[in-house]
């Protein structure tokens, strides 16, 4: 069965989840393959393209949680010890010697001999320099054993994987200073519409600045692609065809405009007559119109004009699909439940995701839900979730996006 021919049921609105399955099993059947093997300092945001596989204990040794004091529990009989060595991190202590302690710092190996470190706050230093203890001793305390946070031959982290300061920290740990990476995904930006210009030359009549050029080719660069920012594509057939010709090796067209329901869809006839076209109704507001296809072969995503349709349907259907493109398990976003603290009286037919901020625990929304208004989004943490067919009163439970989780 071929996804992208596949139409929906008659006049019926296609739901959200089917859209994504649909787009992330045709992200599944082009995976972006190559490979580049990048210092760690230019992996950030990319995908791992191996697993991650200790080649160590860590830590190799155990070591001192404290800055304290090292001996074995059954020399403490209430006698005062002499300390036999000084253990600073970075160094190689001497076992220790039986019926002493050791002074020790922080992340000092712990000699050999000794079983439990106590911290300097519970030890006494009496006037001949040996140390007593004001509490109990237990085996094993303040010591971080060997291997704690990983064994040698343990995967560390999946190939998949997005890597993020604290994933380049862990490979860090164990001492690669280079990783296979999946290489970057080229996404070829087009702006469709007549009244588009861009910022810094004056508008005309009828004209508007485009805004989602920007939003998009920001979005895609935190996300680890490679942008080629194709700029505004006029309402017109011939340019439509040669503009998409002219784009040269890109793994996907992402473009905006053009896909709303009545107006001359140049997109979708350059992609019946060169490729293949979809057209989806989907049960999502704000955004319900969407293009997939392919051109020449390259997979293209047709999204509504509106900046805040193409926000959202960027964010729940483009983003899974490019980061699945990578290989990437983990697509969907963290979703949590929160109360609402607005009601929601009429219940809708599509899905909607209302821009929204916590306010006290309690989700609430931007006055102006207009699929026109960027500003929304711009005073919202995240989105809120309403689904088909649902009203809320206050207190209610919904699920709740975090715009941070899908911005990265
Ligand atoms: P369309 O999807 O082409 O019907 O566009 C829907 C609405 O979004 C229209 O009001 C367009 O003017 C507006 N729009 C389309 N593309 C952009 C863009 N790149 N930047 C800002 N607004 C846009
Ligand atoms: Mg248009």
């Amino acid at each position: 069965m071929n996804p992208v021919g596949k139409p929906g049921k008659t006049g019926a609105l296609m739901p959200v989840e089917e859209a994504l399955e649909r787009l992330l099993s045709m992200a599944e059947a082009a995976p972006i393959r190559e490979q580049e093997h990048l210092p760690l300092a230019e992996c950030d945001g990319r995908v791992l393209a191996e697993a991650l596989v200790s080649t160590l204990d860590l830590p190799p040794w155990p070591n001192s949680a404290m800055d304290g004091y090292a001996l074995r529990t059954a020399d403490w009989t209430g006698e005062p010890l002499v300390v036999s060595q000084r253990i600073f991190a970075g160094q190689a202590p001497e076992p220790l010697t039986a019926g002493t302690c050791a002074r020790i710092f922080t992340g000092a190996p712990v000699p050999e001999g000794a079983d439990c470190v106590e911290m300097q706050e519970n030890a006494e230093v009496q006037s001949d320099q040996r140390v007593s203890f004001t509490q109990a001793l237990h085996v094993g305390q303040n010591i971080r054993p060997k291997g704690q946070e990983t064994t040698v031959g343990e995967e560390v982290l999946a190939a998949g994987t997005r890597l993020g300061p604290i994933e380049l920290g862990l490979a860090a740990s164990l001492g690669r200073d280079r990783l296979e990476v999946v290489r970057r995904v080229r996404v070829a930006v087009l702006s469709t519409g007549d009244e588009l210009i861009e910022p810094g030359l004056p508008l005309g009549p009828g004209q508007i600045y485009n805004s989602n050029r920007r939003v998009l080719c920001s979005w895609l660069q935190r996300l680890g692609c490679e942008v080629i920012d194709a700029g505004i594509l006029p309402d017109d057939l011939e340019l439509t065809r040669s503009r998409l010709g002219a784009l040269g090796s890109v793994d996907l067209i992402l473009s905006t405009g053009g896909v709303s329901v009545g107006e001359a869809d140049f997109l979708g006839i350059a992609l019946r007559e060169e490729g293949e076209l979809a057209l989806w109704k989907l049960a999502i507001k704000p955004g319900k119109p969407l293009t997939f296809g392919h051109f020449r072969g390259v997979p293209v995503i047709g999204l509504p004009g509106n900046p805040a349709s193409t926000l959202v349907t960027f964010a729940l259907l483009a983003r899974p699909y490019l980061l699945r493109r990578q290989g990437v398990e983990a697509v969907q976003p963290l979703r949590f439940e929160v109360p609402v603290g607005f009601v929601w009286a009429k219940p809708g037919n599509r899905r909607e995701y209302l821009r929204g901020r916590l306010e006290h625990g309690r989700a609430v929304i931007y006055q102006n839900q207009s699929s026109g208004v960027l500003r929304s989004a711009a005073w919202a943490e995240g989105l809120v979730e309403v689904l088909e067919g649902t009203t809320l009163a206050i207190g209610d439970r919904v699920n709740f996006i975090a715009l941070s989780e899908l911005l990265g």
